[in-house]
């Protein structure tokens, strides 16, 4: 981006600025943002103020307006970002304290009416859940982020990289700000995304005008003919071949470089959108959302813009080849779409952009390389041509029979957990630098030493990682699931019970659908539009990407574990799914923690669906990944799905079953019978082995006459003495056991939570003998 252009992504980021300011009662009208940025900011490109005084444009400032005005195009872009919701209504400067409204309130069908607590994202204690209580947002809120914002824009040069910079600290700043404060309006938009998307269709505009620099007669005298033209591109990008990358590989020590794996494709991922955007003259204002190995992003719908995608798009698949093979690749997509579409997504516009675009990356998918990248295939000559012992990719390797990447891997999974800077360079710094796509390299970096790094001629970028304010360097930030507690080595170990390893993988349901059509409501005005869209995904990257660290450090579930920190690791977590490994008693109660939480941030318009298995320590981790993908599958399968699945198969529940049948009713009889003291030493005696009988018979129901042989089972556990307690608790148990037999449902909670149990029940005698 040159200045120009920057400029013109900082006239439109800031020209409702005064807003802040205003509720902040720092200026007295929030039109003046111009005053706060002239006599508070003390910014003085002429530029950028022009741009935010005129935007909004009356008949007034248009006469004395130069027909080349930026103020044209950030009026037409605020006016699109803004979408239909304001246009009904005259913007009233009433509701200085209105807090923002949930972006769940009116997804998939919900009529809720709830509000986010004023937080500066990444200072929160907790999770902000939206909450039926209007609070207030007062005064000092405003006082404090608009001190800080003023500090931010005050260090702003006009380069991309500083307004990128720029850009996080206005997320961190006002995600839970309402753009507008009028109580007649959905106000479900923060006051980040509405900037955000205003800059990132001015700089669409600017660069569709190609040349023609009369924004009067293209953006305002001839405005409606423009809003019906296609001028927009929706674009997406989509990195496949992630999960056997990060899950292939089997040695000693595997689970340790899992997490650098993943975390250094993230990176790449953010590195490829970068170098993109740099190579589109376009910011980060123009990713509508990156997670998972996939992203979406406002282009400007210009030949140079698909030209410029087709080159990257084959000089990435072709670094890809050269470093990966054809284990990694990449598809782009994209469907142009006019004004009218991004604000208001009538006629499932919006959501038929979508459709398209993911049809097209599914159809580069299924013929992936053209005859040019066959031939560099086959041409392709390795050094060397050892198998490396962790990827198992043929090549050059060490004297470890390690690869350079897997070295480098392991290397950095010790700095992924200290350092919070990851620097990319076109050089090495350090022997043991990643490599990234377009001959760039990544290593982390602590605080003290990202100011020399920064002096190098070959410096690129610096992001860094679950930070707020980034007052000392202007650095992408990036918010990445990485709680972890103790050694994956010790999890099995440290487990309850039987000594294994839980894996957890679970996404959110639905979601495709949710993007495509969640804001649409059948014969009404559709609530679909760009802003929309794009806040949604974000509160589900803040979910899945930050505040899953802080549910995983305070655990609240106790059906198998203690509260508090969670004995387990995030090896990904991000987009819409999760990966967890840890102490399998622990990664049961997390996934109850994780699901509850979600179902609460989504106001319960949205589930979550996985699969846990349970997997000797020592077991191939490309085989726990792939088994367990499949145990995802099967909740999948479950009607409604918002479901979890243990073991195998058949012990699929919906998650209210399986929280009141199987935990809450049945673990709970098992545990409080065998556990109670006044049973001690009779279930220390029988206890298993009537467990596995008890197993036995309920897996083979079928036959007729098993109820028999279950009523004879439970007899014998009578207790033979005559305390009244103890009989009383055991008629009760029997009881239930019996009743629960004929119906299936019981039967297979009862099969479940049997399981749970005895893994739970084969405790220090089989450690000791798995230990052997
Ligand atoms: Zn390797």
């Amino acid at each position: 981006m040159n200045s120009t252009e920057v400029k013109l992504a900082l006239g439109a980021l800031l020209c409702s600025i005064g807003k802040l300011y205003y509720r902040g009662s720092l200026i007295s009208a929030e039109e003046y943002g111009y005053t706060a940025l002239n006599s508070i900011i003390k910014i003085s490109d002429p530029d950028i103020l022009n741009t935010v005084r005129y935007h909004k444009l009356s008949d007034k400032i248009t006469a004395s307006l130069e027909d080349n005005s930026f103020a044209y195009i950030v009026n037409l872009a605020k006016r699109i970002a803004d979408s239909s919701d304001f246009k009904k209504h005259k913007l009233l400067s009433a509701g200085k304290n209105t807090p923002l409204k949930s972006i769940f309130n009116r997804l998939n069908d919900n009529s809720g009416n709830s509000f986010f607590a004023p937080q500066i994202l990444g200072e929160e204690k907790d999770i902000n859940y939206p909450s039926d209580k209007n609070v207030s947002v007062d005064r000092e809120f405003y006082q404090k982020i608009t001190d800080r914002l003023t500090r931010s824009i005050q260090g702003t040069k006009y380069t991309a990289a500083s307004f990128n910079a720029l850009l996080s600290d206005l997320e961190a700043l006002t995600s839970f700000i309402p753009a507008s404060a009028s109580d007649e309006e959905l106000g479900d938009i923060s006051f980040y995304d509405n900037a955000k998307i205003t800059a990132a269709i001015a700089s669409c505009l600017y660069q569709y005008s190609d040349g023609n620099t009369n924004y009067r007669e293209l953006f305002h005298s001839k405005d409606k003919d423009f809003l019906k033209e296609d001028a927009f591109m929706l674009f997406s990008m989509d990195i496949s071949g992630i999960q056997s990358f990060i899950y292939t590989i089997s040695s000693k020590g595997a689970l340790k470089s899992l997490r650098a794996r993943s975390f250094y494709l993230e990176v790449m991922m953010e590195h490829v959108i970068d170098e993109l955007l740099e190579k589109l003259s376009l910011s980060r204002a123009n990713l509508i959302y990156s997670g998972g190995g996939h992203c979406y992003m406002l282009l400007p719908n210009t030949e140079n813009t698909k030209q410029l995608i087709r080159s990257f798009e084959s000089e990435l698949n072709a670094w890809f080849i050269r470093n990966y093979q054809t284990s990694i690749y990449v598809a782009t997509g994209c469907s142009p779409c006019s004004g009218m579409t991004l604000e208001n997504g009538g006629n499932n516009s919006l959501a038929k952009a979508y459709h398209t675009v993911s049809l097209e990356i599914s159809q580069k998918k299924m013929k992936r390389y053209s005859a040019d990248e066959i031939r560099a295939l086959n041409s392709q000559s390795y050094e060397g041509n050892r198998e490396c012992r962790i990827c198992h990719r043929t090549g050059k390797v060490d004297g470890n029979d390690t690869c350079y990447l897997c070295s480098a891997l392991l290397e950095i999974s010790k700095s992924i957990q200290k350092e919070d800077y990851f620097i990319v360079t076109t050089e090495k710094l350090k022997n043991t630098a990643l490599p990234l796509p377009f001959d760039c390299y990544l290593v982390g970096l602590s605080e003290q030493d990202v100011s020399v790094a920064l002096q190098s001629q070959n410096y690129r970028r610096l992001y860094v990682k679950n930070q707020t304010i980034s007052a000392r360097y202007a650095a992408n930030h990036l918010w990445v699931g990485d709680y972890k507690n103790d050694d994956f080595d010790r999890y099995a170990e440290e487990s309850e019970g039987i000594s294994r390893l839980g894996i957890l993988r679970a996404d959110v349901d639905n979601l495709g659908a949710t993007f495509a059509c969640g804001f649409q409501k059948a014969g009404k005005d559709t609530y679909s539009n760009l802003a929309r869209s794009a806040t949604l995904s974000r509160m589900l990257s803040i979910f899945f990407k930050h505040y899953i660290n802080l549910i995983l450090s305070d655990g609240e579930s106790r059906y198998l574990s203690k509260d508090g920190k969670r004995k387990v690791a995030i090896v990904y977590s991000g987009g819409d799914d999760v990966f967890l490994v840890g102490a399998w008693n622990e990664v049961i109660d997390a996934f109850v923690d994780l699901r509850n939480s979600f179902r609460r941030f989504s106001q319960n318009t949205l589930s979550l669906s996985g699969g846990v298995g349970f997997y000797p320590n020592k077991y191939p981790i490309h085989i726990m990944a792939e088994e367990t993908e499949k145990l995802v599958e099967c909740s999948k399968d479950i009607p409604n799905k918002d479901a979890i699945t243990l073991f195998d198969r058949d012990n699929s529940f919906g998650w209210e079953n399986f929280i009141k049948g199987v935990m809450d009713e049945k673990f709970k009889l098992l545990n409080d019978f065998f556990r109670s003291d006044k049973r001690s030493e009779t279930s220390q005696t029988y206890g298993s082995s009537f467990l596995y009988n008890l197993l036995d018979l309920m897996r083979n129901s079928d036959q007729k006459i098993n109820r028999a042989r279950l009523a004879y089972l439970l007899s014998r556990m009578e207790p033979k003495g005559d305390n009244p307690e103890e009989k009383s608790h055991y008629r009760n148990f029997a009881g239930k056991v019996y009743d629960w037999y004929p119906n299936k449902q019981d039967r297979s909670e009862l099969i479940c939570a049997t399981y749970i149990y005895s893994y739970i029940f084969r405790d220090k005698f089989n450690k000791t003998e798995e230990r052997k």
